[in-house]
C-alpha cells in the first residue's frame, strides 16, 4: 500500500495544506485542505475517510469532499472517527445551515455520507491493509491511527499531547517502521502545548526511547513561525540513529 501525503501544514497562508493522507486510491487519513489537490476522478475513487478529531484543518473540506460524490453521483463515503467527532460533525456542519445534511441524502438510509463510530482499538478493513484507532490527548475527543499494510505498518498521532497509551501501543507493534507525529510548537511554548494538548520537542524525545531504532520518525504539523527551532531542537532530542525528517506534500511511504 502507498501512503501519498497530501496535506501537513498546520494552518493555511503559508506554503503547504492541511493535514490530508491518501491511503491507497479509496482512503482518506484526515480531510483538511490537503484533499483539495485530488481531481475529481481521484475524489470518486474514495470509498471512505479516516478521521483523527473534528478541528477543521483536519477535516474542513470533508463537506466539499461529499458534495462532489453528491454531483457526480459517486458511491459516497464512509466516515470513521470517534463517536464525540461524528456528533460535532452533525450538529456543527451538516445541519442544513453550514451544509446540507448529506448524512441523511439523498436517503436516511442510503446517504452520501455514512458515519461509523469507532473507538480506541476497532479496526477498519482497507483494500490492501487494516487500520485500528489509537489513543490520542488533545482538546477535544480524538484518535491516532495505525495503518497495517502487507510488510510495514506506520503511526499517525493525530494532534495529541503525550498519550502514554499511543507509545506503548507503538511499543507492540513489531510491523512498525514509520511513525508520523505532530510537533506543533518549539520548546519555548511548552505552556501553549498543554494547555492546547500538543507536542513539543522535549515531551516528543522523552518518548522516542520506546521506538525500535530503526523507526523513521516524520514530523508533522509544525506551526509556520516554529519550524526552524523545531527542526534543531528535535536533531538534539532523537535518539542516535533514528532517521528524523520533515513531512512534505508528495512524499510517497510504502508499507
Ligand atoms: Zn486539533
Amino acid at each position: 500500500m502507498d501512503i501519498r501525503i497530501l496535506g501537513t501544514a498546520a494552518c493555511i497562508g503559508q506554503p503547504g495544506l492541511t493535514t490530508c493522507l491518501l491511503l491507497g486510491q479509496d482512503t482518506l487519513l484526515d480531510c483538511g485542505t490537503g484533499c483539495g489537490s485530488l481531481a475529481a476522478e481521484e475524489m470518486l475513487r474514495l470509498r471512505r475517510v479516516l478521521l483523527t478529531h473534528s478541528h477543521i484543518d483536519h477535516c474542513g473540506l470533508l463537506p466539499l469532499l461529499a458534495d462532489v460524490h453528491a454531483c457526480l453521483r459517486g458511491p459516497g463515503l464512509d466516515v470513521y472517527a470517534h463517536e464525540a467527532t461524528l456528533d460535532a460533525l452533525r450538529k456543527h456542519v451538516f445541519n442544513g445551515c453550514i451544509w446540507p445534511d448529506y448524512t441523511r441524502q439523498p436517503a436516511p438510509d442510503a446517504p452520501w455520507l455514512r458515519l461509523k463510530p469507532v473507538d480506541v482499538g476497532d479496526t477498519v478493513a482497507l483494500e490492501d491493509g487494516l487500520a485500528t484507532a489509537l489513543p490520542a490527548e488533545h482538546s477535544v475527543p480524538a484518535l491516532g491511527w495505525l495503518i497495517e499494510g502487507p510488510w510495514r505498518a506506520l503511526a499517525f498521532s493525530g494532534d495529541s499531547a503525550t498519550c502514554p497509551a499511543f507509545w506503548q501501543r507503538l511499543a507492540g507493534t513489531p510491523a512498525l517502521t514509520d511513525v508520523i507525529c505532530e510537533v506543533t510548537y518549539s520548546d519555548e511554548r511548552l505552556h501553549d502545548a498543554q494547555q492546547q494538548g500538543r507536542m513539543v520537542p522535549a515531551l516528543l524525545g522523552s518518548l522516542l526511547p520506546q521506538l525500535p531504532a530503526n523507526v523513521h520518525l516524520w514530523l508533522t504539523h509544525i506551526d509556520p513561525s516554529c519550524r526552524e527551532a523545531v527542526m534543531q531542537q528535535m536533531l538534539n532530542r532523537c535518539p542516535p540513529g533514528m532517521h528524523t525528517c520533515l513531512l512534505k506534500e508528495g512524499t510517497l511511504i510504502e508499507l
